[in-house]
């Protein structure tokens, strides 16, 4: 574009690809930083990549975490008979906000959609079921959408059989809704009134 420099239109491509950025915020953004000392773009910039180097997946639970296992599963006092299963990290931090649940988490990684080219092997779905031993309870708490349902779908015809009682949050969740963006009242609220989903 006339008038203004490649390497700003470089930054500005960059950041309109973040969630919920626009590309008149990423030209904000980027003379916003224009404006920083060289010190505090470095620091940035090295916020960002320890984001990388620093976070891995726990080997128990696939939710982010600096050390395997994570903070959850290495709580001898959260009930390992009761797993929560979610699409993502987001939907854990969401969940803790709001206390009342001391189970287990297992975080799939995405849900199934044949649109995205997304399978069931691309979930940690196989992590799952090597934990279910000692597992009384599984709760699905994830987004009520297409891909949501055919995911609980899958996951209830796989686990049919097994001695595992199967739940859902209640709704009280808006449709579509994100766990993130659910208040925590509301989240306790759809734990505890948890229904169950017939497994035969
Ligand atoms: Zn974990």
């Amino acid at each position: 574009m006339a008038g203004i420099p490649n390497v700003i239109t470089d930054v500005e491509r960059i950041f309109s690809k973040f969630p919920g950025i626009g590309r008149k915020s990423a030209r904000r953004i980027a003379f916003y930083l224009l404006d920083k000392k060289r010190e505090d773009i470095l620091e940035i910039a090295k916020a960002i990549v320890d984001l990388k180097d620093k976070i891995e997946h726990c080997t128990i639970c696939n939710h982010i975490t600096e050390q395997s296992p994570c903070d959850i599963c290495a709580n001898s006092k959260r009930d390992d008979s009761v797993i929560c299963i979610v699409e993502d990290s987001l939907d854990v931090i969401a969940l803790e906000k709001s206390v009342s649940y001391r189970g287990k988490y297992h975080v799939l990684g995405g849900l199934i959609s044949p649109l995205d080219g997304v399978g069931p092997d691309d979930l940690a779905i196989n992590s799952l079921l090597s934990r279910l031993d000692p597992v009384k309870e599984i709760i699905f708490a994830i987004n009520p959408s297409v891909e949501g349902d055919t995911t609980s779908f899958y996951l209830t015809r796989l686990l049919k059989d097994k001695p595992i009682k199967i739940t859902r949050l209640a709704r009280g969740i808006p449709i579509g809704g994100d766990l993130e963006y659910t208040d925590e009242a509301t989240l306790a609220r759809a734990i505890e009134g948890r229904i169950e989903i017939p497994n035969e």
